[in-house]
């Protein structure tokens, strides 16, 4: 699946919410989160973030790595 990290917060362009043709991306209260079992790998909403917070789960740079987890958890808590 593809995670939604830093850059996002509070910046919710929203760009990706109209390209993902699963409707997977959801608004939390500070940024956008990405429902990982929704996801289906398309990568349309990677190319089209004006502040390039999304990335290929395998792909997220090392400091942000806490937001995989983080795109998860927020599908379980609520
Ligand atoms: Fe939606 Fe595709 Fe992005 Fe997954 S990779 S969140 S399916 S636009």
């Amino acid at each position: 699946a593809y995670v939604v990290a830093e850059p996002c917060a509070d910046v919710l362009d929203l760009a990706c919410v109209e390209e993902c043709p699963v409707d997977c991306i959801y608004q939390g209260e500070r940024m956008m989160y990405i429902q990982p079992e929704e996801c289906v790998d398309c990568g349309a909403c990677e190319v089209v973030c004006p502040v390039e917070a999304i990335y290929f789960e395998d792909d997220v740079p090392e400091k942000w790595s806490v937001y995989t987890a983080a795109n998860a958890a927020f599908f379980t808590e609520i």
